[in-house]
């Protein structure tokens, strides 16, 4: 898709944080799934020979309702409705055109009688269909997802007999999904495309599968994942695979990577399904996410070393988390941040205490850049503004750069403050505070600039959601900030690179900058690289569906 230009308005940040927010994050359920065992299927009228020589093509993937269907009695009418007809055709739109398969020959037959626990109908055993993957859309009727606040988990359960490519698999919801605005809608489409990736490449149970596209020969496990002892004395996993390994080197700009983390927090499928947070996050295959989910090129090297997809790298996103970060951002004991001021920690974590105080617009503006006393090499990926608001990684979202105190004493490396239950609120990411977007009354997305209802917005007139907008810093006051915002309204690509790059320019810029020192460039945000060739523009600009 080409974009001429991004229409970029400023969503200022504004010091607000919440009484104790529930964190919006997505709850994968692969955790609970039950690791399928292989089953093979052979499809009627093919041969190894064929298989070779079939060309790439679109992926097809037919999605099944029946269960819900047949069940309707059990389950809200409005959730089939919004998966049949919002959630899941938009999914298979962003497959089908991300990824080609060799098709098989004929139809897609089943010839079997379950996928995992659920009866498959009769009539893929029987006429087949013209897929080249089935996908049971399932809701959980037995309360354990609510209970468990699971909001969908997904696996493959049939695989091909030659390729061993995933030919059918299961996704199972919540119920009550409550798609009633378009927010709603874009978050239920990247859970779904979430889960729908562990159906076609990412869990446990499929590393061992991936084969060489022209042999169809499996490449073996020990090209695909390599094994570590972290310094916690955890076991860590790691993809080595070489598109993921190329793509990745490139990304970090680390040529002696060995490959990429796979999540070691969280349980046994969160674990081998998901990229490592602290590594990877905002990619859209974490364990859990904010406001931001990503395609980045390194998940599509995964699609690609599988053997099974070709993929359409143009459909990636612009992925800026650990860009060009170097090899020691991997490296053993680097801790993510230091405390540089040598500053009593009371005051750090009295921050803390106060988290439940409502900070104003004017404090920031009064005080300046806060500073806690700790610094980071990684400014982009970890925060030390603590309960401050900050931007996210890829300025999709205003976030918050929260503390927490846990209730147990933290591990010797996950400790980063005098006192040993203090630490970053997010739980995946070794405790390294980061950007967290808290819900506040709404039910998605909390501080996006992309989506989101801006009645909800704190301060109406100067913040705006559009799906290009971004998150700033500013220290502006709000008098000339609406000014600003007036200033800014309107303006082209160019001209945000002149706004948030290169301020010594601004004044030959066209837009007027009534008093170009109260634009302050928070050192601790970088800009999103918006402007630095073509190709990136058209990605960072791109919405998915
Ligand atoms: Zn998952």
């Amino acid at each position: 898709m080409m974009v001429d230009f991004c229409l970029i308005y400023i969503s200022l940040l504004i010091t607000y944080i919440n009484l104790i927010n529930e964190i919006n994050s997505k709850h994968c359920g692969i955790d609970f799934l039950k690791i399928p065992k292989r089953t093979l299927l052979k499809q009627e009228g093919e041969n190894r020979r064929m298989l070779k020589e079939n060309n790439w093509e679109n992926l097809r993937i037919h999605m099944d309702y029946s269960f819900i269907e047949n069940n309707i009695g059990n389950f809200d009418k409005k959730d089939l409705i919004d998966l049949k007809e919002k959630i899941m055709p938009k999914t298979q739109e962003v497959f089908q055109n991300l990824l080609k398969v060799k098709r098989i020959q004929n139809k897609l037959k089943l010839n079997t009688q379950s996928c995992d626990n659920y009866q498959i109908p009769e009539i893929y055993q029987t006429d087949g269909v013209d897929a080249d993957l089935i996908i049971f859309v399932l809701i959980d009727d037995t309360g354990f997802f609510l209970q468990n606040k699971i909001e969908a988990g997904a696996i493959h359960c049939l695989q091909h007999e030659e390729t061993r490519r995933p030919i059918a698999g299961y996704i199972q919801f919540k119920p009550q999904l409550n798609v009633n605005n378009s927010t709603a809608l874009d978050y239920m489409v990247w859970l779904a495309v979430h889960e729908v990736s562990h159906i076609l490449v990412i869990n446990n149970a499929l590393y061992e599968d991936y084969i060489h596209p022209e042999t169809l020969e499996p490449i073996g496990i020990d090209k695909v994942i390599g094994k570590k002892i972290m310094e916690s004395g955890n076991k860590m996993n790691f993809i080595k695979s070489p598109k993921v390994l190329e793509n990745a080197k490139k990304h970090f700009g680390c040529d002696h990577l060995d490959g990429v983390p796979l999540e070691y927090n969280g349980g046994a499928g969160t674990a081998g399904a998901h990229w490592a947070k602290k590594y990877m996050n905002t990619d859209y295959m974490i364990g859990d996410s904010y406001g931001e989910n990503l395609i980045s090129e390194i998940t599509l090297g995964l699609f690609e070393d599988s053997g099974w997809y070709r993929v359409d790298y143009k459909m990636g996103n612009l992925f800026l988390w650990g860009k060009n970060v170097g090899c020691g951002f991997f490296e053993k004991g680097k801790k993510c941040i230091e405390n540089s001021e040598r500053i009593t920690s009371s005051s750090i974590d009295s921050n803390d205490d106060k988290n439940k105080s409502i900070r104003v617009f004017a404090d920031i503006v009064n005080k300046g850049k806060h500073s806690s006393g700790y610094s980071t090499e990684y400014k982009n990926e970890f925060c030390t503004n603590f309960n401050y608001p900050i931007c996210s990684a890829s300025n999709i979202f205003r976030g918050i750069c929260k503390l927490r105190k846990f209730p147990f004493k933290l591990s010797k490396n996950e400790r980063y403050f005098n006192n040993p239950q203090l630490g970053g609120a997010d739980t995946l990411t070794d405790k390294c505070p980061i950007a967290i977007e808290d819900k506040g009354d709404q039910s998605y997305y909390g501080g996006s600039c992309r989506v989101g209802n801006k009645d909800t917005l704190m301060m109406k007139d100067i913040e705006k959601i559009c799906p290009e907008c971004a998150c700033f810093m500013s220290n502006l006051s709000d008098g000339n900030l609406k000014q600003r915002i007036n200033d800014v309204k309107n303006i082209s690509l160019n001209k945000i690179k002149n706004l948030n790059t290169d301020s010594k320019n601004s004044d030959k810029d066209d837009i007027k900058i009534k008093n170009k020192n109260n634009i302050r460039k928070d050192t601790d945000q970088k800009a999103p690289e918006i402007n630095k060739d073509k190709n990136e523009v058209e990605k960072s600009c791109k919405t998915l569906f």
